[in-house]
């Protein structure tokens, strides 16, 4: 749980090239979709866990094979006892850091300058501030960044490729479990005994931040207690995937 930020060497990058890789990725392992990544992108790669199910995954599959990845979460300082707890476990059990980037305000100095629990009343600004704003000044120094997401966990999703441009950022994503189910995720998790957050097991499918975070009722849809009340569905980290004809062929041609 350190600040240093390894900043590599400036390279650049072509979409066109994504297109084949997403192809012959389509149907590979997660953890052989981490190596083809180590190895494209080296130093230039990073990947953002907020400590998820499906971070918790290849966080054991980057430390088990001790895969030469960077690692950082966004620490907004609104997370939950357990997650911090958690946090510590996974860097005690495969003995990696995984670095804390920090936005550029406390939560009091936010509160100070914005009205206490912003989060209540503009919760697109508190996020913009505590999450996307450092998301962007690390994405900034690397040429891809890994994600966790799987294209069964929202509409939203459910395009995503295995390797694809984040116009957002302006780099290369690279999603290994894109094609894992929550089956496949808790299945892998279990068999290896992997250290996962406990509020999973009380009504906690998805976590966040605690104060924009809540129990789920069964039968709802697992973000269902994400920004409970509110339009807000996402942080704003990922946006919807590509529907161009491209982006379909690489889906569609496996
Ligand atoms: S999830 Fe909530 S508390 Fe966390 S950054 Fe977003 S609005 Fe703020």
């Amino acid at each position: 749980m350190t600040d240093t930020l390894t900043r590599p060497d400036t390279a650049t990058f072509d979409p066109a090239e994504l297109i084949d890789p997403a192809r012959e990725l389509e149907e590979a392992a997660p953890l052989e979709i981490l190596k083809w990544a180590a190895d494209r992108y080296g130093s230039r790669l990073t990947f953002a866990t907020g400590f998820g199910a499906e971070g918790c995954v290849l966080i054991d599959l980057i430390g088990r094979h001790q895969l030469p990845i960077d690692m950082f979460t966004l620490d907004t300082g609104l997370l939950f006892p357990e997650t911090y707890d958690l946090w510590q476990r996974l860097e005690s059990r495969y003995g990696v850091t995984i670095r804390r980037v920090s936005p550029e305000q406390t939560v009091e100095v936010q509160a100070a300058a914005h009205g206490p629990e912003l989060w209540t009343r503009e919760p697109d600004l508190c996020c913009a501030k505590r999450k996307v704003s450092p998301l962007e000044s690390q994405l900034a120094g690397v040429d891809a960044w890994i994600t966790a997401i799987r294209r069964d966990q929202t509409a939203a999703r459910a395009n995503t490729l295995v390797v694809e441009m984040d116009a957002k950022f302006g780099l290369e994503k690279v999603n290994p479990l894109v094609r894992w189910t929550k089956k496949d995720t808790w299945q892998h998790l279990l068999r290896h005994d992997v250290p996962y957050n406990p509020l999973h097991d009380q009504g906690y499918p998805s976590i966040g931040c605690l104060p924009c975070t809540g129990r789920v009722a069964a039968g709802e849809d697992d973000r269902a207690g994400r920004w409970r009340g509110t339009s807000k569905t996402e942080c704003g980290l990922h946006e919807p995937p590509s529907t161009s004809s491209e982006a379909q062929e690489a889906r569609s041609t496996v």
